[in-house]
């Protein structure tokens, strides 16, 4: 029995989760949803985005799925506060193109890392006379963390190549850091024997976000500091269909948080016409962090289908269904599988 955590969070997070769980339902897998509260209208009701119980409940579950939140300015950032307190350092970003998805490209298949636990998200803002400062902190300990997870998940996938993401040639030390723990976990991966075909380069941000547009085929795993990779794996997202079909995994060592890329989406929230996709592949993230990998690929190959068959999408892959529905046909084909 896997203990779920469930934070279906403001907007159309709560419309997505329900589409997610309607799915995972189906599946042969003993699950026990435990629903927490966090977001704006949470703040609404308690004073805070975040209470207590839902971090420990998080803290203390196989997994969590969070839905998406509204943040306000001057709150505090509920999504930001979980992972730092459940040591998610890494965000898993796949790229992935599907069949049936107006989008740029439909051959892409790559991941994005995103460090998630510093640079500058580490939230140590301050005001001065001429305006305000942020703080980039980037530390050995996470550079060579994040880049180890990148060459793993490049070894997981089949993959043989990663590249480094940063702005050195500027950020002289902070990416400094960054470069030089990259190049020296990288050594370790390309010139073992036991890992004869990885690869490692390295690209400037601005460049990276260039060929992202114009080459991307040219990426199978990137790595890099937590605001490059918010920015370019939101890119990354546009290339393949746009936000409704971006997932996302938030790892540490022991524990795992899944989430759509999107946010609570307050312009088509209350309509019942999200796209539930990026969510439901969020759900897939989840299975395989939890080795049901073969539920996981079941699920997927229901979504594919669906999009194949191009009959219940929801209105922004050019359909006219509602966000159940189209959650309705996956798990239709994942009831007769
Ligand atoms: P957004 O991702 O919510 O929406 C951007 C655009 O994409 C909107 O036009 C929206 O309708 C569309 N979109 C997003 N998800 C979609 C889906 N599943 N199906 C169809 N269309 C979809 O970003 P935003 O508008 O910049 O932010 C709205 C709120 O969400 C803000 O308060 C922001 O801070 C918050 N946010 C939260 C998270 C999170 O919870 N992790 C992430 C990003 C933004």
């Amino acid at each position: 029995m896997y203990k779920i955590t469930v934070i279906p969070g403001d907007g159309i997070g709560p419309e997505v989760m329900e589409a997610a769980l309607h799915v995972l339902e189906v599946l042969p897998i003993d699950f026990e949803f435990r629903e927490a509260r966090a977001g704006n209208a949470c703040y609404q009701e308690t004073g805070t985005t975040i209470p207590d119980e839902t971090i420990e409940m998080a803290k203390n579950s196989d997994a969590t799925l969070f839905g998406a939140v509204t943040t306000v300015p001057g709150q505090k950032s509920a999504i930001i506060t979980l992972r730092k307190e459940m040591g998610l350092y890494a965000n898993l970003r796949p790229v992935k193109s599907y069949p049936g998805v107006n989008s740029i490209y439909s051959d892409l298949d790559f991941l994005i890392v995103r460090e998630n636990s510093e640079g500058l998200y580490s939230g140590v803002e301050r005001e001065t006379e001429e305006g305000a400062t942020a703080l980039r902190i980037i530390t050995w300990k996470a550079s060579e963390r994040i880049s180890e997870v990148a060459f793993k998940q490049a070894l997981k996938l089949g993959k043989n190549k990663v590249t480094a993401v940063h702005k050195a040639n500027v950020l002289k030390k902070t990416d400094g850091v960054f470069r030089q723990a990259f190049w020296e976990v990288a050594q370790k991966y390309t010139e073992s024997d036991t890992y004869s075909d990885m690869g490692a380069d390295e690209l400037y941000v601005d460049a990276a976000a260039m060929f992202l547009v114009q080459d991307p085929h040219r990426f199978q795993v990137m790595v890099t500091t937590n605001l490059f990779g918010d920015i370019l794996s939101d890119e990354g997202a546009g290339l393949v269909g746009g936000l409704g079909m971006a997932p996302s995994a938030n790892i540490g060592d022991t524990n795992g948080l899944f989430e759509p890329v999107h946010g609570s989406a307050p312009d088509i929230a209350g309509s019942g016409v999200a796209n539930p996709v990026a969510m439901i592949l969020s759900a897939s993230l989840m299975l395989q962090f939890l080795e049901e990998h073969r539920e996981a690929s079941k699920l997927e190959r229901a979504l594919l289908k669906v999009l194949k068959l191009g009959k219940n999408l929801t209105v922004d892959l050019g359909g006219t269904a509602t966000t159940m529905e189209m959650a309705h046909a996956v798990r239709e084909i994942l009831e007769d599988s």
